[in-house]
């Protein structure tokens, strides 16, 4: 696995109009499955269960989650007894059938991965003590990865994404789920750098949960391009993503990446960079969430994510 990724330049015309420059951080070609942030956020948790002799990790997820997917990956991988705890309780009365039009949780059941299907109001117990006791009592002892995966030991994994030739750029910008990944980048950025998160759902209480994980301060959120909430689309985004895909043959996901360069050309565009500003977008990965979205954008007839992005 790649440790440090390269940063690909990304040419437009655009943005010599504005005087900017922009990289792309390739985080996406460090793993097929475990990819991009999952990779980093899973590292450190994966030593610290090994310390502790777990031999079960147990997480939580939604049907599509990127999370689910790397942690089955990485669990078969490494020995673990993998458990994946799926929103969506209706998702578990067919499971052949649930199994056949998901390939995100037909992927974690082939790694080995059990998947257990609970209501959306179980799910949001997800932190009490008590259900996780009632889940011990069902499974038997785990180490407990959070849902997206982040925890003090995934910010640590998240710290490690810029390295010391990153220092050379001004702004660093990254999509937001919830907020482990732009904690790392926070707290690994240069004096002089910004870090800038975009949400990719519409809430409000990511800018305190970031600034828990961090002293410093500059940083800011972005929330102007979450495009209606978490893994919604429109046709803008979806030909912005073909387009830019085509171009630049680099694939982006419609859920985090495809909204943060989206949400980066728009400020770019509106001139929310000064002049000379050298920007770091990182690719945080997730391509596997593709299909899961072009199914749906397929049964209402709309424009899909084209995959094969030579032709
Ligand atoms: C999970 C994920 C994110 C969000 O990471 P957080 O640490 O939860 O903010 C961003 N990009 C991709 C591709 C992801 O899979």
């Amino acid at each position: 696995m790649l440790e440090s990724t390269i940063n690909t330049p990304i040419i437009e015309s655009v943005f010599k109009e504005h005087g900017v420059s922009l990289h792309l951080k390739r985080e996406d070609l460090i793993h097929p499955y475990i990819s991009g942030n999952k990779f980093r956020k899973l590292k450190y948790n994966l030593l610290e269960a090994q310390t502790q002799k777990k031999k079960t990790l147990l997480t939580f997820g939604g049907a599509y989650s990127n999370h689910i997917h790397a942690t089955a990956f990485a669990g078969k991988k490494y020995g673990f007894r993998t458990i994946g705890i799926i929103r969506g309780e209706e998702l578990g009365n067919n499971l052949e059938k649930t199994l056949e039009g998901n390939t995100t949780l037909a992927f974690a059941r082939a790694q080995g991965m059990e998947l257990y299907f609970v209501t959306r109001s179980n799910y949001k117990l997800k932190e009490t003590a008590s259900y996780i006791s009632q889940l011990k009592d069902k499974f038997g002892d785990f180490y407990l990865l959070p849902e997206g995966g982040t925890n003090a030991l995934a910010i640590k994994g998240c710290e490690e994404v810029l390295s010391t030739s990153d220092s050379n750029y001004d702004y660093i910008c990254c999509a937001v789920g919830t907020g482990g990944t732009l904690s790392g980048l926070i707290n690994s950025s240069y004096l002089h750098q910004k870090v800038l998160g975009f949400p990719v759902l519409k809430e409000g209480y990511l800018h305190q949960e970031i600034e828990k994980n961090t002293s410093n301060t500059r940083w800011e959120l972005n929330r102007k391009h979450y495009l209606g909430g978490y893994a919604k689309t429109n046709p803008d985004l979806i030909s912005f993503i073909n387009r830019f895909s085509k171009i630049h043959q680099i694939l982006l996901d419609p859920i985090y990446t495809g909204k943060l360069l989206f949400g980066i050309f728009n400020e770019i565009v509106t001139g929310y960079f000064p002049k000379n500003s050298r920007i770091l977008a990182i690719h945080t990965g997730g391509l596997q969430g593709i299909t899961g979205v072009n199914s749906k954008l397929q049964k209402q007839g709309l424009d899909i994510i084209k995959t094969n992005y030579e032709s």
